[in-house]
């Protein structure tokens, strides 16, 4: 495998995999926040400096019936230009009509490509009506199939060299995140900077981490995270748990929950991950207290108590002050840091102080000498908020993909050009 660093695009044209699915507003279609954009910036840099061209691919949202203006890519053009002092971007509104765009290049320019999306190609997914029969289903799965490959081959006639910088897309076997590389030889295949700092910081994390080790996952339920927590069993020394998974925990322990959200059919596993975390030496921190809401609401009334006597009719939406102080004091003891998932509705400010708190221990243990690693949609979020991304170090850009890498699952995007 090739290291982008040694690579010289001079004279190439590389096609690039970049995540350019930002949040758009929603009336005049401008982008709202560009960290995606910016993370794709190191290298594009890379390939326009050395004298490449780059032809840049990406969807953006959910487009689930062919071109749709609100789902277009031009939308990003502006303020990719921005970050490049102003350059021009020229731009294909086609993704599949685009080789004399891209033959016509010239060394350090950049062509940008219509949402990849608007083909059923790119995922792989027949768009059927509700109503199709398996008949149906089975014969347009079939065609799907060999246009994909058409597909697939023409984005690679752009270009000599691949390149995925694509991390939130990594855990997708789709035709620009996976499948193309397969036109490419070993040397002419390889991942941007974006993709190899996230590996590399989760590799760390992984692999060789200072200890201790403390991993936080919190969000609403404990069915989403299982098989990350369980795979972090064998490596870490304290697990804190928070948000609406708590509820699973503490009952599965024999506590009073209230009407708080809890998982009825997953007790047993609530009980059986504590279990093997006992065996396992792992220190397991469950929320001893929390604020309430008599609904859930942002203008609910609220309460505190012990998240084992939550009364009936209330419902915990956030850890309380004694959990807090609990868990910035382990935090701070760490040297290691793995944070996902919020610990209780921080979208509503009245339930924001438990996330809060645990966002600004992570900047302190890092300001410490911890390695402090953020990923997922609502921690990053929480982290943005509390305007601490550059105090830790290392926020993750792909939510699922990361939490598919720590799960120990092979991301199909890595695959790809790993091998
Ligand atoms: P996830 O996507 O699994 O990380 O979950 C994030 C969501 O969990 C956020 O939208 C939070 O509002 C929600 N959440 C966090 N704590 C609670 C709680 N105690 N009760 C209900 N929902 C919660």
């Amino acid at each position: 495998m090739i290291n982008i660093n040694d690579f010289s695009f001079a004279g190439k044209r590389a096609i690039v995999r970049v995540d350019f699915n930002v949040p758009l507003d929603k009336s005049t279609l401008a982008v709202t926040d560009d960290t995606r954009i910016r993370g794709a910036l190191p290298t594009i840099k890379k390939i326009i400096g050395d004298g490449g061209s780059a032809i840049l691919m990406s969807h953006l949202g959910r487009p689930k019936k062919g071109p749709e203006e609100k789902f277009s890519l031009k939308h990003v053009i502006a303020a990719l230009s921005d970050h490049l002092g102003g350059k021009n971007i020229k731009f294909a509104d086609d993704c599949l009509k685009a080789k004399d765009l891209a033959d016509s290049l010239q060394h350090g320019e950049i062509l940008l490509l219509e949402n990849l999306r608007f083909y059923a190609e790119e995922e792989g997914k027949p768009r059927l009506a509700d109503d199709a029969t398996e008949e149906e289903k089975k014969e347009a799965k079939t065609q799907l199939k060999a246009s994909q490959k058409e597909f697939v081959s023409t984005l690679a006639s752009y270009a000599d060299v691949y390149v995925n910088d694509a991390f939130g897309t990594a855990h997708r076997a789709h035709g620009s995140t996976a499948l193309i590389a397969d036109h490419y030889d070993a040397d002419h295949k390889m991942f941007g900077y974006l993709i190899n700092s996230e590996l590399q910081s989760m590799d760390k994390v992984l692999t060789a981490p200072d200890k201790p080790f403390t991993a936080i996952m919190g969000g609403a339920k404990v069915s989403d995270k299982i098989l990350v927590i369980e795979n972090l069993l064998d490596k870490v020394h304290n697990l804190l748990i928070g948000g609406g998974m708590t509820y699973t925990f503490v009952k599965a322990m024999g506590g009073k929950i209230g009407s708080s959200i809890c998982e009825e059919d997953k007790l047993d596993l609530a009980r059986s991950i504590l279990k093997k975390a006992e065996s396992k030496g792992v220190k397991v921190y469950i929320p001893t207290d929390a604020i309430n809401a008599d609904k859930f609401d942002a203008d609910a009334n609220t309460g505190e108590s012990k998240t084992d006597e939550t009364p009936d009719g209330w419902m915990g939406l956030d850890i309380g002050q004694e959990t807090i102080q609990t868990y910035e004091e382990v935090i701070k003891n760490s040297k290691t840091v793995l944070w996902n998932g919020p610990m209780g509705v921080f979208e509503m400010e009245k339930f924001a102080a438990g996330t809060s708190a645990v966002a600004q221990a992570l900047a302190k243990a890092t300001a410490n000498g911890a390695f402090t690693l953020i990923g997922g949609g609502d921690s990053v979020a929480a982290i943005n908020k509390n305007k601490l991304a550059d105090k830790v170090s290392y926020v993750s850009t792909g939510g699922g993909a990361m939490l598919e890498y720590i799960e120990g699952k092979e991301l199909p995007g890595i695959k790809a050009i790993r091998g």
